[in-house]
């Protein structure tokens, strides 16, 4: 039994959650190995992932204490306000907008900002940093894991490496988890029947820190404000969602006629556009499992659940998930308690799960309520913005909510 290594704990998966878990959890002190079944320095090439997450300020704490933040390659760039308009292709800007800018939220929130947009790569790259210079941190990548739990540990098989033995595995493995399905965890789905397009643009005009979330019939089309770079000054991503047919056509354009497609959609307020990159696409759905948590198990990130980039949360979601389980292992750690006693998996499951089935269910009604053309939704929501627009107090709500502060 020489080759038995001993750990606290094993995630598998080494995605932005489990990459970012593996980091916080070793400085609190845990004994942690990290495998994934891909090779991690690929993922940082620029043809990797052409998404770009907006970290709300509990994550960008969670980024701190795991010690990414500090070392992104690129910087983030703040976004310092919101338009949010509802319209019909080719008529982008509606009569009735709500602007949110993070200046009127608040004394108290002088200099704050909603949130900081940050690439894919950027944070892979932290990661793939962090990961290789922490110390008690094991990293097995590209590695199949294969493993066995029972009430006293698991065991965790790495293919041509060792054996770990670990008081708790965590299930960071993205949507399709093979350990929460071994492990008979069932799952709610509801197939969008959209697809997200993103990519990144380059405008004539400066785009001043600020997002716009366009809702449209078939979906929402959000322009993110990038930090510019010396050949791109003038930069931002795109989210778009399109229902899945019409996804697939635009896909099949010619970047300078998907340029054009994307500008009907987004208006005029930039200027010119041009793609800067390859575009990605991606099918949405809503998932959930209905347990966080089975013996020896805990299920992070993607694994645990997945929704519609509307609001652009599924990270900020996992990031909680990173907070919590490091806060309640760390704790565990310090006392000299078990890190994967059921008490402690359920307490994670109850902070967690109830958190995630609100952001859910907003996500879905967003979705609903504004990808659509009916005439009396249409009044339903035109009315409300109107009402967020009158009462100030109303919208500064929505504004200190949107910064973590609510
Ligand atoms: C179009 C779109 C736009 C989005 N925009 C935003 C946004 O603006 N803000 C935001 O917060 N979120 C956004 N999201 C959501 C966000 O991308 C996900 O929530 C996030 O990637 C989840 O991270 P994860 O680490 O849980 O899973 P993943 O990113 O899926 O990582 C899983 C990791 O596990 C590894 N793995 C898989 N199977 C195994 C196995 N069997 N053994 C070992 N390793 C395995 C994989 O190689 C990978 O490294 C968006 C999503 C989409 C689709």
């Amino acid at each position: 039994m020489s080759d038995v290594v001993e750990v606290d704990v094993a995630i598998v998966g080494a995605g932005p959650v489990g990459g970012t878990l593996a980091c916080l959890l070793a400085k609190r002190g845990a004994r942690v190995a990290v495998i994934d079944r891909a090779a991690l320095p690929p993922m940082e090439h620029p043809d990797f992932d052409g998404r770009a997450y907006a970290i709300a300020a509990g994550s960008k704490r969670v980024m701190e204490e795991a010690g990414l933040w500090n070392e992104l390659p690129y910087p983030a760039g703040p976004i310092r306000d919101i338009r949010v308009t509802d319209g019909k292709v080719g008529r982008p800007a509606s009569r009735l907008f709500l602007h949110f800018d993070s200046r009127d939220a608040g004394e108290d929130l002088e200099g704050e900002v909603f949130g900081w947009m940050i690439e894919a790569r950027s944070l892979r790259m932290a990661i793939n940093a962090a990961l290789d210079r922490t110390d008690n941190l094991l990293v097995f990548a590209p590695a199949e894991a294969k493993v066995r739990r029972n009430d006293e540990h698991a065991e965790i098989d790495i293919a041509g490496g060792p054996t770990l033995r670990a008081a708790l595995v965590i299930a960071a493995e993205g949507r399709q988890s093979p350990l929460r399905q071994a492990a008979g965890i069932r799952v709610t789905r509801l197939p969008y029947h959209q697809t997200g397009m993103v990519g990144s643009i380059v405008h004539e005009k400066p785009h001043n820190g600020s997002a716009l979330e366009h809702f449209l019939p078939a979906g929402p089309f959000a322009q993110l404000p990038m930090e510019g770079i010396a050949d791109a000054p003038n930069l931002s991503a795109f989210v778009w969602t399109e229902r899945d047919e019409m996804a697939q056509r635009m896909m099949a354009l010619s970047d300078e006629v998907f340029a054009r497609e994307l500008r009907r959609r987004m208006g005029d307020h930039l200027g010119e556009v041009k793609l800067i990159g390859r575009r990605w696409s991606y099918p949405l759905s809503l998932m959930h499992a209905e347990r966080y948590h089975d013996t020896r198990l805990a299920l992070a990130g993607d694994a645990a659940h997945g929704m519609h980039p509307i609001a652009g949360q599924g990270l900020n979601v996992g990031f909680r998930d990173v907070g919590a389980l490091g806060r309640l292992i760390g704790d565990a750690i310090e006392a000299g308690e078990d890190v994967g006693s059921p008490a402690l998996l359920r307490r994670y499951q109850a902070e967690r799960r109830p958190d995630t089935t609100a952001m859910l269910a907003a996500t879905d009604v967003i979705d609903r309520l504004f990808s659509n053309d009916n005439p009396a939704l249409r009044l339903v929501r035109d009315v409300g913005i109107a009402a967020v627009h009158r009462m100030p107090r109303l919208k500064r709500m929505f504004m200190r909510q949107a910064m973590g502060v609510g």
